[in-house]
């Protein structure tokens, strides 16, 4: 049964923008487009605004806006192609991106996976798989819920999967690059996978990108064996059971993480269904990326006490993604994990756990504490040390100070008269620390440190990004272009994408010009074809949907040109300033020719500007 592939513009033109978002949010036509209370913060009267002829929307209120690809992300906490997907399937159709040579291999892996978990499965309900299941048995699971959670077998044999694969069509080097298969020095070559308990390991599309194998054996090494990383599954940005998860975790804005399979397992089955497992590896920043991207606003750690995942958490430098995510980590008791405390205890005394959960910068830190204990005074102060360095990556400076008067609480014990002298301490330690990381750690934030380089206008442009007079006239300018794009068709020598000082519209200038030069119009729906960040796709609607001044193309022109004059100015006074500071002669003369071509530029442009007029 071939389904339909739709690609993203398939998908855009046969998608009801109206119907998509009515289903969700109660809306009143006014005029050509269609008006409703916006979904995305609280408003009593109406600024959500959707125009169906061009396929955008937009919010007046808190700046969403998008097009259809958009809403679905933010309303359903879907990524890019999972919208794309989910879109696909009401229109009764598989999303497909357009093949390139990438996405080929990619989907052969795919493919193969696919093929190896169908055989997996069917060694499970064989003969063969006599032992796997009375494991399953033995752990609580049922047939249903093995096929449920596309669980199979790996038989003994040495070749059988490497052999099906041959005859399925795959090569030996594409077999081995899916790691489902070894070479053999003597040539051919045999399976990676034998005697083990197999889990299906899916991506966010559905498709199998791995597999993890229990070994069935008390002899077998090691007892978890998971698939090598390829193009299509890294360890570190997957998530085991991310796909059955992603609903519960945007509804109820909070994920559950734990280590194992069968962690992972229980939890959906108790009706925990926004737990999502690490494979192996410690809670990376991209899995963070991943779940706040569903909305999630507390990510819960279920470790089992003793765990190395928990104290790999908690060594790892990632806690400053804290400050989108509330991580918090809940420690089971002694000899449990999730599995076994959901079986015995149950799912109620589970969530009690987790309202215990700590932040882990304070399981860090009580670490800390615990290690100088009873030391004496003189090296308790490699405590100070220690905790300073966890602090320092704190984001959020109400946090940070918390945990100063925190930290120096407890080191401080009974006796508070050197409170103060601690904290002292501990606020001139992270002080040092941050100037030292400031360049290289935070490089790119606004933040004081890393500022020295750039002239206050820059900087200001940078915090209050949109709000400076240039970034103003930048909207103007596209949004005019857009709204006709022909200008551009007849003319792209009228824009440069260096006129543009804010990236995002410097983006969307690169966007448009190659369109305008093949002679293709550059409008809004052509346009959000060429993005995927949601920013890009929000700003375009914004553009379309907004109410920026109206400008004929001479009007453009004469505004494009004082961009470029703004842009000159802004550079010479740059150099200025360098060159008051310059001392060695060969630089400042080098300087001093920059600034003299950029004044002969800047009048020439009001020149030209002048006989423009
Ligand atoms: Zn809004």
């Amino acid at each position: 049964m071939a389904q339909k592939v739709l690609d993203v513009e398939d998908i855009r033109r046969l998608s009801d923008l109206g119907e998509v978002i009515s289903a969700q949010v109660a809306l009143k036509r006014v005029g050509r487009r269609l008006r409703g209370v916006c979904p995305f913060h609280s408003e009593k009267s109406p600024s959500f605004y959707v125009d169906p002829d061009k396929g955008l929307w937009h919010c007046f209120g808190c700046k969403a806006g998008g097009d259809v690809f958009r809403f679905v992300e933010l309303s359903m906490g879907l990524s890019f192609p999972e919208a794309a997907q989910w879109l696909a399937r009401r229109l009764g159709g598989e999303f497909r991106r357009r093949s390139t040579a990438q996405t080929s291999e990619t989907q052969r892996l795919a493919d193969m996976n696919s093929e190896a978990a169908g055989f997996f499965r069917r060694m499970l309900f064989a003969q063969e798989g006599e032992a796997a299941r009375a494991y399953l048995e033995e752990r609580g699971l049922s047939s249903e819920e093995a096929i449920r959670f596309g669980l199979g077998y790996a038989p003994q044999d040495w070749s059988r999967l490497f052999d099906l694969l041959r005859d399925k069509g795959f090569g030996e080097q594409e077999i081995f690059r899916s790691g489902l298969c070894l070479s053999r020095p003597s040539g051919g070559g045999y399976d990676r996978f034998r005697n083990r308990l197999i889990f299906s390991i899916f991506d966010t599309q559905q498709r199998i990108v791995g597999f993890g194998g229990r070994a069935l054996a008390e002899e077998d090494e090691p007892k978890y064996l998971n698939s090598p990383e390829t193009p299509l599954f890294q360890k570190g940005r997957t998530l085991y059971g991310l796909s059955w998860a992603s609903r519960a975790i945007a509804s109820r804005q909070r994920a559950v993480v734990v280590e194992g399979y069968f962690d992972l397992i229980r939890c959906h089955l108790c009706g925990i269904e926004e737990a999502v497992a690490t494979l192996g590896t410690a809670l990376t920043a991209a899995h963070l990326v991943l779940l706040r991207r569903r909305r999630t606003e507390k990510v819960f750690l279920a470790f089992d006490a003793d765990s190395a995942g928990l104290r790999a958490a908690l060594r790892s430098r990632e806690i400053g993604a804290e400050a989108e995510v509330k991580v918090l980590a809940a420690e089971l008791p002694a000899g449990h994990d999730p599995d076994s405390y959901l079986l015995s205890e149950g799912p109620e005394a589970l969530e009690k756990v987790l309202a215990k959960g700590k932040p882990l910068v304070e399981l860090t830190l009580e670490g800390i504490l615990k290690k100088y204990e009873g030391q004496p005074a003189n090296q308790r102060l490699g405590l100070l040390k220690e905790g300073a360095e966890i602090l320092c990556g704190l984001q959020d400076a109400a946090e940070k100070a918390y945990y100063i008067s925190w930290l120096g609480e407890r080191y401080c014990g009974e006796g508070r008269e050197n409170l103060a002298k601690v904290e002292q301490i501990l606020v001139s330690q992270i002080a040092a620390l941050s100037r030292k990381a400031g360049r290289s750690r935070y490089a790119g934030t606004p933040q004081a440190e890393s500022r020295q380089d750039t002239t206050a206008e820059e900087a200001l442009s940078s915090q209050v990004s949109g709000a400076t007079p240039s970034a103003k006239l930048e909207r103007q300018v596209l949004a005019c272009l857009l709204a006709q794009p022909s200008i551009l068709v007849n003319r792209p020598e009228l824009i440069q994408p260096e006129d543009f000082c804010e990236p995002a519209h410097r983006r969307l200038a690169e966007a448009m010009l190659p369109l305008a030069r093949q002679g293709e119009e550059p409008g809004s729906d052509r346009l959000s074809l060429c993005f995927e960040e949601g920013e890009l796709r929000s700003l375009l609607a914004e553009l379309v949907l907004g109410a920026e001044p109206w400008m004929n193309a001479a009007e453009v022109e004469k505004t494009l040109k004082r961009l470029q004059a703004i842009r000159v100015e802004k550079r010479r006074r740059e150099l200025a300033l360098l060159l008051e500071k310059e001392k060695e002669e060969e630089k400042r003369r080098l300087l001093q020719e920059e600034i003299h071509a950029l004044a002969r530029e800047r009048s020439r442009q009001v020149g030209r500007w002048v006989v423009g007029e």
